[in-house]
């Protein structure tokens, strides 16, 4: 039976300079030399998780199969290895101390005084080689945060001390830094990147390889400078350069190397990587037929990475309709009955994402009329479906003042409602949400069935009757207004097993309508597009074509903004 080997990941000089995306290109890299691999991320935060974070802050809450709120990071991982991830492969200062805390209030350390070392460090230790519990051959750990960061200092220490623990032919670092390139000068510098190197080893840990942020490759010249400086191989300074297209980053990590020497030093099976399906998906993403313009009206966006799971699932619904998305991101608190016309006609499709509180949701309720009332293909997410709801009830049915209790605890008609019993299925038991615990305590999260109705939407997308699909949000469809809903054309087209729960809904004289209470961006990859995305793409060029005026689209290779 083979060892897990573990590879870390740290960064320096700045934040943002794509860390999540190396581990995940590296990942991919060795998936596709026929090695099993996992990734788990170490945010230094002291949140339990990031679900209590505003995405704003921190970019979406990545959510998994078991429940787990998470690290955007995550969602990248999974993109790109295709593999569901878990809890386990996110942990925060906060879960890492809170799990020490609880052990301390047991009595686990009777008589011992409770500290960072060794305490805080083992729990980390153990976190991470939790990991080779499956027996997988390499685990990928990315530390988040900055190089010489206090928040940071717990984790760094640990793997310092792993490697001494499993060994170096166990462990690898590698250091991801910024290589700037100064047009004055007009040359790549390297200062920032040993200074960077200069703190990691001021803590003990001796990168083996360095991997160069920077806007192009950086010349062999100066792989040989860094290395001298930084006392690592020649060969293991490696460019991660900017790309267009995310998706090409594993591509541009094979062609310099990166995972032939990962696999060297490590001493990995030697087998070449099989990377014809990458190849072919760039290919795809860089010649697409037609394109098609998406309006996104959320509140959320500021922050791009606030909606990073949404803007992949459309880019690959894009990918299966062989069609270039064009995303522009509307603030739903400027849409009212004034603007939405202006503000939304040049669309092919608009989409309503998920979302908490009320601020931006009389914008959302007015995009749902205008998409309803102008045949323009609908997709509502999560928070989109309750909308959807509110806004049918309201203007269909009549009901002026339905609202969801989240927003309207006093309206009479509260079609959207806080169900106080369901069944849950990671239970397999009935529960009670009490409405007064924390926040933290009443969501429904993780993956959940879904029975599908034949001859819908739903069903042409999917091809199957049974879906399992994740959820984050605690209100739902209130059923003492299901009927009603029904009678005047709302189709509930997915429903929990037991029938408690409307998970779907549709319109039937509609172009394309429809809303789910889950979150189908977070299953969607690039070689596996989401079904639901692929028929809204589908369903918005259908409109373009059949619109007498058509929409006008950019095919260059911004995608973002570019409707005209
Ligand atoms: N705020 C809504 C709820 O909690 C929707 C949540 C969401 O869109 N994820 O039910």
């Amino acid at each position: 039976m083979r060892e897990t080997k573990f590879i870390f990941i740290t960064g320096g000089v700045l934040s943002s300079l794509g860390k999540g995306m190396a581990a995940a290109s590296l990942g991919t890299l060795l998936k596709a030399r026929g090695l099993s691999v996992t990734i788990q991320k170490l945010d230094p935060y002291i949140n339990i998780d990031p679900g209590t974070m505003n995405p704003t802050q921190h970019g979406e809450v990545f959510v998994t199969d078991d429940g787990a709120e998470t690290d955007l990071d995550l969602g990248h991982y999974e993109r790109y290895l295709g593999v569901p991830l878990s809890q386990r492969n996110n942990y925060t200062s906060g879960s890492i101390y809170y799990s020490v805390i609880t052990k301390e209030r047991r009595g686990d350390y009777l008589g011992g005084t409770v500290q960072v070392i060794p305490h805080i460090t083992d729990e980390i230790k153990l976190a991470i080689c939790s990991l080779a519990e499956n027996k997988t051959d390499v685990a990928i750990i990315e530390i988040g945060g900055t190089v010489g960061d206090i928040e940071s200092q717990p984790f760094l220490e640990a793997i310092r001390q792993l490697r001494g623990d499993l060994g170096k032919e166990r462990c690898l670092f590698i250091h991801l830094t910024l290589v700037p390139y100064l047009a004055a000068a007009g040359e790549h510098k390297t200062k920032p990147t040993q200074h960077s190197v200069k703190e990691l080893r001021s803590i003990g840990i001796h990168p083996d390889i360095i991997l160069c942020r920077c806007e192009s490759q950086v010349s062999p010249d100066l792989k040989r400078k860094i290395a001298h400086f930084c006392d690592v191989d020649e060969d293991a300074v490696f460019s991660s350069v900017d790309v267009d297209n995310v998706y090409k980053l594993p591509l541009e990590f094979y062609k310099e190397g990166l995972d032939q020497k990962v696999a060297i030093m490590l001493r990995l099976p030697a087998r070449n990587a099989d990377l014809a399906a990458w190849e072919h998906l760039v290919f795809a993403l860089s010649n697409p037929k037609d394109c098609v313009n998406i309006g996104i009206i959320g509140k959320y966006v500021s922050l791009k990475e606030a909606y990073k799971s949404l803007h992949e699932a459309l880019v690959h619904g894009g990918i299966a309709n062989k069609l270039k998305v064009n995303l522009t991101y509307i603030n739903s608190e400027e849409v009212t009955a004034d603007t939405a016309a202006g503000l939304l006609s040049g669309l092919d499709g608009i989409l309503v994402p998920g979302g908490f509180g009320e601020r931006g949701v009389a914008g959302k309720v007015q995009t749902v009329q205008y998409a309803r009332e102008n045949m323009i293909p609908f997709f509502g997410i999560c928070l989109g479906l309750q909308c959807a709801v509110i806004e049918y009830t309201r203007n269909v049915l009549g009901l002026a003042d339905a609202d969801s209790e989240e927003f309207a605890a006093d309206a009479e008609h509260k079609v959207i409602y806080l169900m106080t019993e369901w069944f849950d299925y990671h239970k397999n038991a009935k529960v009670r949400r009490d409405k007064n615990s924390d926040k933290g305590g009443t969501m429904r999260l993780g993956a959940y069935p879904c029975v599908i109705r034949e001859g819908s939407l739903a069903f042409a997308a999917y091809g199957s009757k049974k879906i399992s699909e994740r959820h984050r949000h605690r209100y739902e469809v209130n059923n003492k207004y299901r009927e009603a809903l029904e009678a005047k054309g709302i189709i509930f087209s997915g429903l929990s097993p037991d029938g408690e729960l409307a998970e779907m809904i549709e319109l039937t004289d509609h172009p394309w309508f429809l809303g789910c209470q889950f979150h189908p961006e977070f299953k969607s990859t690039p070689m596996n597009p989401h079904p639901l995305f692929r028929a809204f793409i589908e369903a918005a060029l259908k409109n373009k074509r059949s619109a007498a005026s058509g929409s006008c689209c950019k095919m260059d290779s911004d995608s973002e903004k570019s409707f005209s």
